[in-house]
């Protein structure tokens, strides 16, 4: 398609995305919903891997709040986005959108191993790339996987879909008087303690000159327009 601004994305879905009102679980109708933003983008000829949490199911901190290892509690975090991601598939394929889900832990008769050259190659054949697992190691977030995977597909943007329209400097849905950014730089969004993604996945980021695009996915034309260059959520870049 003509005048894309981006021809290969990741993108970051935190669980909640697949959660219905509560939160919590997944929820059918929003996977399904998500799945129709991928379906179009897809349709542009836009390369898609995705790196889901699963912030809906499990996190860490909660097994740590209840006195468990650190470690195994973000091994089960780390499973918990197998199951978000085996969702996703389920919400694509449902639609015709044809998937490879890859995990970082190996699982092999759910999804296939990380392996990152047969990742590209799917995306080569128009495949949508479902990454599970996070990074595959405990202390880490899928932000982090999500920056380590845009890195190593070479995507050309992180895009994080989040529910506001980017990123604000409080929290819009307390303050009336929020004012939003359309430009970042990496180092002020540290400095700032912005919420854009954890300060390990913005590093990541810097380091390497990914851009960061937040925007909200629940907004039928972010996507698509951001796709096409023009002025959708907060670009954070050098
Ligand atoms: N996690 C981990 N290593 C990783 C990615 C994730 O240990 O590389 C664990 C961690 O416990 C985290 C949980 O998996 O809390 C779920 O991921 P995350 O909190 O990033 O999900 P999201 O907030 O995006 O839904």
């Amino acid at each position: 398609m003509e005048g894309l601004q981006f021809r290969r994305i990741l993108l970051k879905l935190s669980g909640e995305a697949l959660a219905g009102d509560q939160g919590t679980g997944i929820d059918p109708q929003a996977a399904g919903h998500i799945a129709e933003r991928v379906r179009e983008v897809r349709q542009m000829g836009v390369d898609v891997a995705i790196v889901i949490g699963a912030g809906n199911l499990w996190r860490g901190r909660t097994g740590i709040g209840l006195g468990m290892d650190r470690a195994t509690a973000d091994y089960m975090g780390m499973l918990a986005t197998v199951m978000n991601a085996l969702a996703l598939m389920d919400a694509l394929e449902n639609i015709g959108v044809v998937t490879r889900v890859q995990s970082a832990i190996e699982m092999r008769s759910v999804a296939e191993p990380y392996i990152r050259r047969r990742a590209i190659r799917h995306l080569e054949k128009g495949r949508v790339v479902i990454f599970g697992g996070g990074t595959g190691n405990p202390y880490f977030s899928t932000d982090t996987a999500a920056a380590l995977r845009a890195m190593e597909i070479d995507a050309d943007v992180l895009i994080k879909a989040t529910k506001v329209d980017g990123v604000y400097d409080s929290d819009p849905h307390r303050n009336p008087d929020a004012v939003r950014f359309d430009r970042l730089s990496y180092i002020e969004t540290l400095n700032r303690r912005l919420e854009v993604m954890d300060s390990t996945a913005i590093s990541l980021c810097m380091e390497n000159k990914l851009p960061i695009l937040v925007l909200n996915l629940w907004d039928e034309t972010a996507l698509r327009r951001a796709l096409l260059g023009e002025s959708s959520g907060t670009l954070v870049t050098a």
